[in-house]
């Protein structure tokens, strides 16, 4: 599913080859996709003429500006979605095997008066457009974030630091893969609590999300991290059986040994 790192390879793609194109036609066949208030009336009135200047990222969210200042559009690629444009693709077509070109999955896109396209194939259908999405809402972006940033986002809370990283709010950009990947490099049990958790955990902490991520980007993709997610593979670091388990309501692998 794409994550921070395949969000940030699709707003790429969009960045060097969607903008400064001019709109033709908007393409939003599926009500349920378009989100917030937003319709295809609307998104036609706001798109058509009109040109997407720039691909912005914050955490897993793509936000394109247009021309217009007063329009911006907010894209989520969810568990399943792809950026096409002109009908090459952008993510980690590594992952899945079933990575057609299905149009029936087309569920909002622009034409350019170029005849080019930008099309949203996502067959389970989670992601989601919306017109002037709310960027204040989420936390500091995982891929920039400081050593105090982290600091602030754990605070003093007493959810599990997995629930509390996973948080959008707190930190935009970590899902269930990365969040379990960077907690087994950073040597901390997915169910303990900020509250308890001191100065230095909180800086491997930090260490452990940028290493993390700069590691898997540079490898091809969030699936690439150290950590099997496997009960049956033992862990790489000490040899010990993983465990698998569900915290924050997410299946959830980690070492019982090097994780505490
Ligand atoms: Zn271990």
């Amino acid at each position: 599913m794409p994550e921070i790192l395949e969000v940030e390879a699709a707003r790429r793609v969009l960045a060097e080859h969607a903008v400064e194109r001019d709109i033709a036609k908007v393409y939003a066949p599926d009500a349920w996709f378009l989100k917030r208030g937003t319709t295809a009336p609307g998104l036609r009135h706001a798109l058509v003429g009109n040109a997407f200047v720039a691909a912005r990222r914050r955490g897993k969210q793509i936000v394109l500006d247009t021309r217009d200042p007063d329009v911006r559009l907010g894209v989520h690629l969810g568990m399943s979605g792809r950026v096409l444009v002109d009908d090459v693709e952008a993510g980690d077509p590594l992952v899945y095997a079933s990575n057609r070109r299905v149009s029936r999955w087309h569920r909002f896109g622009v034409h350019f008066a170029d005849g080019g396209s930008f099309m949203l194939r996502d067959p389970r259908r989670l992601g989601a457009v919306e017109l002037d999405p709310d960027e204040d809402r989420l936390g500091p972006d995982a891929l920039t974030i400081s050593a105090a940033e982290v600091d602030a986002a754990l605070g003093q809370r007493t959810a599990p630091i997995k629930a509390v990283l996973m948080d959008q709010h707190r930190i935009a950009g970590l899902g269930n893969l990365l969040v379990d990947e960077i907690l087994w490099r950073a040597g901390i049990d997915p169910t303990r609590t900020p509250a308890k958790i001191d100065a230095a955990e909180r800086k491997a902490l930090h260490r452990a999300i940028r290493n993390a991520l700069r590691t898997l980007d540079r490898r091809g993709g969030s699936h690439t991290g150290d950590m099997p997610r496997d009960p049956d593979q033992p862990c790489p670091r000490d040899g010990a059986p993983l465990v698998r388990t569900t915290v924050a309501g997410r299946t959830t692998y980690w070492c019982p040994v090097h994780q505490h």
